[in-house]
């Protein structure tokens, strides 16, 4: 059901809380086990939140706009009380003593927390895969892998265990997988959505979003967990208004299309589910400007470098000192050191190495300051573009969803996954992924892109096509 689907029957005392929650609880009971979307389900406690929410309902109580609405978090962000693991063992028994701004948002809204979903480890990989709790599944094909990093909340909505879950992005870990299962994602515009109580990963590309079956619910979850946080210096002070969406004419409407992002990596049946659903808005009235933006190719290098090197700085904090698991040695440098060889996998143990040597004295200019660098002439490049044409649209990303392991052992192979997604991140632009067709039945996905703070537009543009 959608969000509306089931503020209805709580309107029409249709059904209640207990029994759309127990509907919810007994799918995942019966197919999880098979797809691996959670990695914890919190049963009694939502059961017991669903009771509440029917008895204050009975006493005709205010009620939230998400009252009785289940949600799955990804396991990253922190509920008070409940383990939070980033899908590290180094995490594996860490209770979070807070919970995260949106967490918190989700519930004075009243919405449901679900369970935690199965992701990356600390949100690195494109496949889920390097989750240490096992893996997750695509719920469209279970031999293949459902995309990352957060391919349990992807898998999630796609398998009809939640209306909606939150995802958070760093290089497209909302969108790849959104895009993978035939979901909707959204990365909002970066300090859009507050990151307070978000496993840090790279403090400047991160961002959580909502992953649901349609534009609507998106928007819905994005009203309640979007707007200004004093606990994250980075979120901004003004909201973004989102209206309903409503049908309008795409007439006038300037769509960017970098020929960057219709490069080799793309399947060939792939571009043509995209460039079908373009030419839907041509049809409709817009206007297509072929953009040339040679920077776009070295997107993905630039995220390599800044994103490493943020992540060895973040994840400097699980020492066994400070948070989770503590493994035994004589000394604390040997208790340290036992800690992270044994609580880290090894797609961590790359990125701290990378990051480290990036940063290192002899090469921080070499690498880490050239990124920054390349990363502002992006940002002034996209701003440019931004000048002459509303969005950017273009594939989410080059392939559809791969068989389970096959790319595993090829870390640039899977780093290639990212290439349309990371540039959002580095520009700190909004992005929507919304499915738009499939290749021998596997879901393709559309992306659009606009400047900071046109969040409600992509969200529109995407609602649009799904009316279409
Ligand atoms: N797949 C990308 C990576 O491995 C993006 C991850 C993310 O967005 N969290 O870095």
């Amino acid at each position: 059901m959608t969000i509306k689907e089931i503020l209805k029957h709580y309107e029409e005392g249709s059904m209640t809380t207990r029994q759309i929650v127990d509907g919810y609880l007994e799918k995942i009971h019966a197919e999880d086990a098979d797809i691996g979307a959670f990695v914890e389900v919190f049963e009694a406690d939502a059961r017991l939140q669903a009771d509440e929410i029917d008895s204050k309902r009975k006493s005709g109580a205010d009620l939230g706009p998400l009252a009785g609405v289940p949600i799955a978090i990804k396991d990253n962000m922190l509920l008070q009380g409940k383990i939070s693991s980033g899908g590290s063992r180094i995490l594996e028994n860490y209770k979070a003593s807070y919970s995260a701004t949106v967490v918190e948002r989700l519930i004075e809204a009243g919405a449901i927390i679900i369970g935690r979903t199965n992701m990356d480890e600390f949100a690195s990989g494109s496949s889920t895969e390097t989750s240490q709790f096992g893996v997750t599944k695509n719920p469209i094909d279970k031999e293949r892998i459902p995309g990352g990093s957060s391919g349990g909340s992807a898998a999630a909505v796609a398998a009809g265990f939640v209306p909606v879950a939150l995802g958070s992005d760093t290089g497209g870990s909302i969108r790849q997988p959104a895009s993978l299962c035939g979901v909707v994602g959204f990365k909002p515009t970066y300090g859009a959505v507050s990151r307070y109580g978000l496993m840090a990963m790279a403090s400047s590309l991160d961002q959580i979003g909502p992953m649901a079956m349609n534009v609507d619910d998106v928007a819905e979850v994005l009203r309640v967990i979007g707007g200004h946080d004093i606990r994250d210096s980075t979120s901004h002070s003004e909201d973004i208004a989102l209206p309903e969406l409503a049908p309008k004419s795409m007439k006038g409407l300037k769509i960017g299309v970098p020929k960057q992002f219709f490069n080799d990596s793309l399947g060939h049946d792939l571009e043509k589910s995209v460039r079908d659903a373009i030419a839907a808005y041509v049809a409709d009235g817009a206007e297509i400007v072929e953009l040339d933006l040679p920077i776009l190719e070295s997107a993905l290098a630039m995220y390599y470098v800044i994103m490493p090197a943020e992540l060895s700085s973040n994840l400097n904090r699980y020492d066994g000192l400070q948070y989770g698991r503590v493994a035994p040695g004589d000394t604390i440098s040997e208790q340290v050191k036992a800690t992270r060889t044994q609580g880290f996998g090894d797609e961590i143990k790359r990125r701290i190495l990378l990051g480290t040597f990036v940063l290192s004295a002899g090469y921080v200019d070499a690498y880490y300051k050239k990124a920054v660098s390349a990363r502002q002439a992006l940002r002034e490049q996209l701003n440019e573009a931004f000048s002459k044409v509303d969005v950017l649209m273009g594939p989410t990303t080059p392939t559809v969803a791969w068989k389970l392991g096959e790319k595993f052992d090829d870390p640039l192979t899977m780093y290639l996954a990212d290439i349309y997604t990371v540039v959002a991140n580095l520009a700190g632009i909004p992005a929507l992924s919304i499915p738009c067709g499939d290749v021998d039945g596997l879901p393709v996905g559309l992306q659009i892109m606009g400047p900071a703070g046109s969040d409600a537009k992509l969200l529109d543009l995407g609602h649009w096509y799904e009316q279409l």
